[in-house]
């Protein structure tokens, strides 16, 4: 499967499995592969470190590029018990003034017979912090809208991804949600969290989301909507968290009544994507569907949850393909005609216009799979 067939961050091609000398060892495998050019990204929050020269980079650096350029010492105590050997310290003067703190190093994988890669997040360090080489990570990827086109600098997005998906969890877990001790080590290189007092170990938090593009009963029209969170002239499939007890698609259906009032009576999953820029700080999994609505714009009227979306409408075929060209072809740098206050579709780093795409130029009307017999179709 190729990359980036969903949008952007389902390419990162990081082999992720912790080797077995890192778990024996993990501050002798991390000072073996920062001396042997492993590449590491610097994150503050939701921003990453981006090429001071060449800003349409991401700025992966090398172990003394990044104690050059944020005063910091690479230290691996393996007698330390406090951490798993893998961090890096403010350098001398610095360091009093930030009281000692250190920035745990997170592995994110290793390529193919290549490099390894890490993630170092620096909130904390108040240098780094203040830069302004670092970037919006959503910025970035709305400022280069040509990433999908280039599979490099695409992975590199993907990789940058989970490092911000990463370092903000870990961030998050700094007690146990067990017992209150803390604070948590990093464990496994920073890929789980683990309570000093009770042992209890933390895992990365993912959040499913089932994003659903709904076809009109006459095969017609899609429902698209434009969610409060954006700009009212996005449009967009319809989506929502999966709760605790719930399937994907009785999530979807769910999501589809609530925010539109539409009743489906056919789902089928078609893909997903890791969408490490959620909302709520945390990495969600958004998981397309295409589904069949029992109505059709002649049939049944809409009742629109006005607190979650701006609006939500059923959009004639047609329409949908003039605007799915639009996206591209703006996507694409191509100039785009349009009027003021006209509606767009959501751009391709976005599983959603590839629902769409799917509905209009792929799979005809999607969801009638069952007459072909090659995919399986949930009926709810
Ligand atoms: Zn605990």
């Amino acid at each position: 499967m190729s990359a980036n067939r969903w949008g952007l961050f389902d390419g990162n091609a990081l082999s992720r499995a912790i080797p077995k000398q890192a778990r024996n060892d993990a501050g002798a495998f991390a000072r073996r592969e920062l001396d042997s050019g492993a590449r590491i990204l610097a994150v503050v929050k939701n921003k990453v470190y981006l090429d001071e020269v060449d800003p349409k980079q991401l700025g992966w650096l090398c172990r003394p590029q990044v104690e050059e350029r944020f005063g910091l010492r690479y230290t691996s105590d393996d007698d330390d018990d406090d951490d798993d050997g893998v961090s890096f310290a403010s350098a001398s003067a610095s360091g009093e003034e930030e009281g000692g703190v250190k920035f745990d190093l997170v592995y994110l994988g290793r390529e193919e017979g290549g490099r390894s890669f890490f993630a170092l997040d620096l909130t904390r360090h108040r240098p780094a912090s203040e830069s302004p080489a670092f970037g919006e990570l959503r910025s970035y990827i709305k400022a280069n809208s040509d990433l999908l086109d280039s599979g490099e600098r695409a992975s590199s997005v993907s990789r940058a991804g989970y490092a911000l998906a990463l370092s903000n969890w870990a961030r998050g877990v700094r007690f146990c949600p067990s017992c209150g001790g803390g604070p948590m080590r990093s464990a496994q290189m920073g890929t789980r969290r683990e309570c000093p007092s009770c042992g209890k170990k933390q895992y990365p938090r993912l959040d499913p989301v089932a994003i659903c593009l709904v076809v009109s009963s006459d095969g017609n029209h899609a429902l698209l909507g434009s969610p409060r969170y954006a700009s009212g002239r996005m449009l967009t499939c319809l989506a929502g968290f999966v709760e605790q007890g719930e399937t994907l698609e009785e999530a979807a259906a769910r999501e589809v009544m609530e925010e539109a009032g539409v009743e489906v009576g056919q789902i089928r999953i078609l893909g997903s994507q890791p969408w490490p820029l959620g909302r709520s700080g945390a990495c969600e999994l958004m998981v397309g569907c295409i589904a069949r609505a029992t109505s059709s714009p002649g049939t049944g009227s809409l009742e629109i949850d006005f607190d979650e979306m701006n609006s939500v409408t059923w959009v004639e075929k047609g329409v949908v393909a003039e605007k799915l060209k639009q996206a591209k072809d703006r996507a694409a740098g191509l100039p785009v005609e349009s009027g003021r206050g006209d509606t767009w579709i959501v751009p391709p780093y976005a599983i959603a216009h590839h629902l769409i795409d799917y509905w209009v130029n792929g799979d005809g009307n999607g969801v009638v799979a069952e007459e072909r017999g090659d995919l399986k179709v949930s009926r709810l």
